[in-house]
């Protein structure tokens, strides 16, 4: 059977992207394609309907390279700048739906949205801008529908801490995403339960005081005893080849373009 739920990895870098710029390590100079990373993005697509993940400054390249035809709604994990800067970019899509683009965020997420593409929200006098509203989320699961086939998908938000800013992941069915985390709390772990498909934040293997480690990661996936967990948001310390193969069963390293479901 088909998955209800598909997620496309458009993006599965830390914020620099992988190749660092100006940088010779082995990972940035690897031939292998895996270890090229742009930065982090998800398109979800459930039952017809498609859900953008976040739009950073990669976005206009990877919504190219996936042939990316239609957005009905896009959901912010946070604000910060490898995040939300790609947000211009979703113009094309608007002539396409022939309606606003809804954008989901957490409460101070949609502060700082609204504030750098005042452009866009304050005055929608400007022509040609992008026809988009912003709403500020409270944690209570919603519904986003498709203009084209009138589908319906629920979306549930996974509230969690990258260091002290707040973000959201996002389930859908039996799938969640949670990027740019270093902490889940208890109620947000009970959210997570039945997931068969975890996509997870796991910078490295080294400690780092905003993101999860490997071993970090590793910690969360056992308790949330996913069927299959997918690394992403990782640095260029990360050689996808040998990592990959010496992670424990079911966790494995994500890479752009990768595809995945339930
Ligand atoms: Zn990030
Ligand atoms: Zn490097």
């Amino acid at each position: 059977m088909a998955d209800r739920v598909r997620v496309t990895l458009l993006g599965t870098g830390t914020s620099t992207g992988i190749p660092v710029i100006g940088c010779s390590c082995p990972v940035c100079r690897s031939s292998d394609p895996r270890d090229t990373r742009s930065r982090c993005s998800a398109l979800v697509q459930v039952d017809g309907v498609s859900i953008l993940i976040d739009a950073g400054p990669d976005f206009r390249a990877q919504a190219l390279r996936e042939n990316i035809e239609r957005i009905d709604a896009v959901l912010f994990t946070h604000h910060h700048f490898d995040h939300v800067v790609g947000l211009d970019d979703l113009r094309p899509f608007l002539f396409r739906n022939r309606a606003p683009i809804p954008c989901y965020a957490p409460p101070e997420t949609e502060r700082v949205v609204r504030q750098m593409f005042s452009y866009i929200f304050d005055d929608g006098s400007y022509p040609g801008v992008a026809n988009l509203t912003l709403h500020a989320l409270d944690g209570t699961p919603f519904e986003v529908a498709s203009r084209e086939s009138g589908n319906v998908a629920r979306v549930i938000p996974i509230p969690a801490w990258h260091g002290e800013t707040p973000v959201y992941g996002y389930r859908f069915g039996k799938v969640a995403y949670l990027t740019d985390t270093n902490r889940i709390p208890d109620s947000s772990m009970a959210l997570l339960k039945g997931v068969d498909v975890l996509i997870l934040d796991a910078l490295r293997r080294r400690h780092h005081p905003t993101h999860f480690s490997f071993d970090e990661a590793i910690e969360v996936s056992r308790r949330v005893k996913a069927r299959e967990t997918w690394f992403v948001h990782m640095t260029h310390t990360v050689g996808h080849a040998e990592e990959d193969q010496a992670m424990p069963e079911g966790v494995r390293l994500a890479y752009d373009g990768l595809v995945v479901g339930a």
